[in-house]
């Protein structure tokens, strides 16, 4: 909460500062659908590495603030740093930046008239500029990584919801993202598969992505986060360790919350 070490000639003050700058930053957003006020101040920042778990009730704007995040959302003010530099509003610079930020959604969003190697190649040759043969070659390794490589010839709709999902995490690999966002990506699964596109998450948690997650998934929450944000009514009302939000909530909405999912 307190790491706001950003500075304008962070590009040049080296390594050890990066590792300290604020990977995505969120200064005093704010956003209405109309007269609903969507997001009230949000102040957000997550370190490089850092494993970031969103909780809250339906209808807090979790999911709006992971889309104004890659812009699928506009604001209406405040501001928005994706490893230091704005993210625009529109633009070649902002094609560039979002491309920074992967993102995977509930609805897994492949496709469909696509086989699932060219789903993971596609945005690589296209906005990346990869040759087509490297993409390939790369795409099949994360394939591989989500363990999901023997479909890599089939269509969507011939592999099960979970494999979809994981193929949905690699597509938004193959843009080497810097940052990961998850919005309830386990939430139109079936029950069996949810634990499959975790381990895929939990795994890549433990090799230093950095990630933003919304999740309903408590388990998850408590081994893969580093922090717990608390979102309620379009504002953030809690930001502590798994520990300290799960055994000792501060608001009645947070405790209201848990005590309803636990
Ligand atoms: P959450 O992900 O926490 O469930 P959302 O960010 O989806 O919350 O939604 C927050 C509020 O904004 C809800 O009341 C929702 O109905 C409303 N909302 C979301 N998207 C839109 C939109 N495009 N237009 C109008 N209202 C929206
Ligand atoms: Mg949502």
């Amino acid at each position: 909460m307190t790491n706001h070490t950003t500075t304008p000639d962070a590009s040049a003050s080296g390594q050890a500062q990066d590792d300290n700058r604020p990977l995505v930053e969120l200064r005093h957003v704010e956003k209405h659908f109309g007269d609903l006020h969507v997001l009230k101040d949000i102040n957000l920042s997550v370190r490089k590495g850092e494993v970031l778990v969103v909780l809250g009730p339906s209808g807090s704007g979790k999911s709006t603030m992971c889309r104004t995040i890659n812009r699928l959302e506009t604001i209406d003010s405040g501001s928005i740093l994706i490893d230091g530099t704005p993210l625009p509003q529109e633009g070649r610079d902002l094609t560039r930046l979002r491309a920074e930020v992967g993102m995977v959604f509930q609805q897994f969003n492949l496709f469909a008239n696509k086989t699932i190697i060219d789903n993971v190649m596609l945005a690589p040759i296209k906005v990346r500029k990869v040759p087509r043969q490297q993409a390939h070659d790369e795409a099949m390794e994360l394939l591989a990584r989500v363990g999901v490589d023997s479909q890599a010839s089939k269509y969507p709709a011939q592999l099960s919801g979970g494999q979809q999902q994981r193929v949905a995490i690699a597509r938004a690999l193959a843009m080497h993202p810097k940052v990961m966002l998850f919005d309830e990506p386990t939430s139109a699964l079936d029950p069996e598969m949810v634990n499959e596109v975790l381990d895929v998450m939990l795994e890549l948690a433990s090799e230093g992505m950095t990630m933003i997650c919304v999740t309903h998934e408590m388990g998850f929450a408590r081994k893969a986060a580093d922090r717990i944000v608390f979102m309620a009514d379009g504002q953030i009302l809690e930001t502590g360790t798994p520990d300290e939000f799960f055994d000792h909530p501060r608001t009645d909405r947070a405790k209201d919350f848990l005590s309803k999912i636990i």
